[in-house]
């Protein structure tokens, strides 16, 4: 990369440090991951000048005809990519405002929808009262069971019956187990309500076939590009099957039915943006076809492999690990039985060089801002290429610092011994 530390020494000093705090420590936030050099050079580059509203083909400006090839390209690489998907939209700026545009095109201030309990995983988008969702929809949450930490669905089927809910939406941010689509499709066709999947964690996780596909049973899809599927940040939207023409709408005027993709394209832009982020679209196209090569299937299969035995580590070190274990590549810790809460074990652990964040846990009885958990993920890590010996190296490291937080001399060997381990798998070679 060309270097312009002289240029501006405060941000490119910044931006040096964060590379190396990238390199040597241990990310295990769950929704974070490295993208591509190929990634970021497009993320980098000279599309980020190009205004382009509207669509390929169809811009309220000149000069789009190489942003059109691009966005053109990360449409059909993602529809292929997402099982032959009929619609696609790559614009949204991110998870939440894909998750918008849903909501615009789905449904109407003050309906009635059902989804997941933040305390239980759940997604602020998904209905949280300081979130856009929360405070313009009514929202019901349905939550996990006390006894197997899985989510409850005579719960969903209850709610659904008593609510009436015009939309039922799947997706967590910290929910370790898989999602039977099939039972919910049944469960929202029984009320006649909109089934939505938000998949912005596993994305990378369902292409590669490692996890159940909500495709075929969901009304629409919506996702990050940047957790899982390793692209950069950004959101996007899908839909599986026919289902556009079956819930499209009647335009007033021409009489003409509009298909639900026209629609959600129009609540995208002119709804709630502007104009796209070609350079952001760019480096999605790029991490799409990357996640068609038969390599990325290895890298999910390693994901899923190394939260496995990362949880069963953990749990014969007796951590406690929410449902028993994990589906995915995330699992949440419950610390109640270790004498410290999620800000406490999250700050200890960053000091030894191992990064997480403090996440409550289902049944809570600590503020937000404490918890009594700590929720990990293996998609950063695996990228570095870390196999399940490394994961069984961090759960002993995870061990020795949570079992007496407040002892400086094992953080400092525990650090000593991570910085061994990440010359091992130095990240990004090519910019050290
Ligand atoms: C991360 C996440 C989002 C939001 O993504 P942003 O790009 O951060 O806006 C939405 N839904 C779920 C379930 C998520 O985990």
């Amino acid at each position: 990369m060309i270097n312009f530390t002289k240029k501006d020494p405060e941000v490119f000093s910044a931006l040096n440090n964060e590379l190396k705090r990238q390199n040597g420590k241990l990310e295990l936030i769950a929704s974070e991951n490295f993208t591509s050099l190929a990634v970021m050079a497009a993320q980098g580059s000279v599309m980020t000048n190009k205004y382009a509203e509207g669509y390929p083909g169809n811009r309220y400006y000149g000069g789009c005809e190489y942003v059109d090839i691009v966005e053109n390209l990360a449409r059909s690489r993602a529809s292929q990519l997402f099982f032959n998907a009929k619609y696609v939209n790559v614009q949204p700026h991110s998870g939440s405002q894909a998750n918008m545009a849903v909501y615009f095109t789905f449904v109407n201030p003050n309906d009635t929808i059902l989804g997941l309990d933040l305390t239980h995983g759940g997604h602020l988008t998904h209905g949280s009262k300081v979130n856009f969702s929360g405070k313009m929809y009514q929202f019901y949450a349905y939550q996990t069971n006390e006894k197997d930490g899985r989510v409850d669905l005579n719960q969903v089927q209850d709610f659904a019956k008593k609510y009436r809910p015009k939309m039922i939406s799947i997706g967590a941010s910290a929910y370790s187990r898989d999602w039977d689509y099939e039972a919910f499709r049944k469960i929202a066709d029984s009320v006649d309500a909109y089934l939505w999947a938000d998949i912005a964690h596993t994305a990378g996780l369902i292409v590669a076939g490692e996890l159940n596909n909500p495709m075929k049973y969901c009304h629409v899809i919506s996702t990050t590009t940047h957790k899982t599927l390793r692209g950069p940040r950004g959101g996007m939207i899908l839909m599986g099957s026919d289902f556009e023409n079956k819930f499209g709408i009647t335009a007033p005027k021409s009489g003409r039915v509009k298909t639900m993709g026209e629609l959600i394209d129009s609540q995208i832009i002119p709804g709630i943006q502007g104009g796209p982020l070609m350079h952001v679209i760019a480096a999605k196209a790029i991490s799409f076809q990357e996640a068609l090569q038969p390599e990325f299937k290895i890298y999910a299969s390693q994901v899923k492999k190394n939260a496995r035995v990362l949880a069963q580590e953990l749990m014969n070190f007796d951590f406690k690990i929410v449902s028993g274990g994990t589906d995915n590549h995330l699992m949440l810790i419950d610390l109640r039985n270790r004498g410290c809460n999620g800000k406490e074990a999250q700050l200890a652990l960053d000091e030894a060089n191992i990064t997480v964040n403090k996440n409550a846990i289902p049944f809570d009885t600590e503020s937000p801002l404490l918890t009594s958990g700590i929720r990990l993920g293996t998609a950063a890590l695996t990228t570095r290429g870390f196999k399940e010996a490394e994961m069984k190296q961090i759960a002993g490291w995870i061990s020795e610092v949570l079992n007496d937080i407040k002892n400086e001399r094992v953080k400092e060997k525990v650090r000593s011994e991570i910085k061994e381990l990440t010359k091992k798998f130095i990240l990004y070679p090519e910019l050290i």
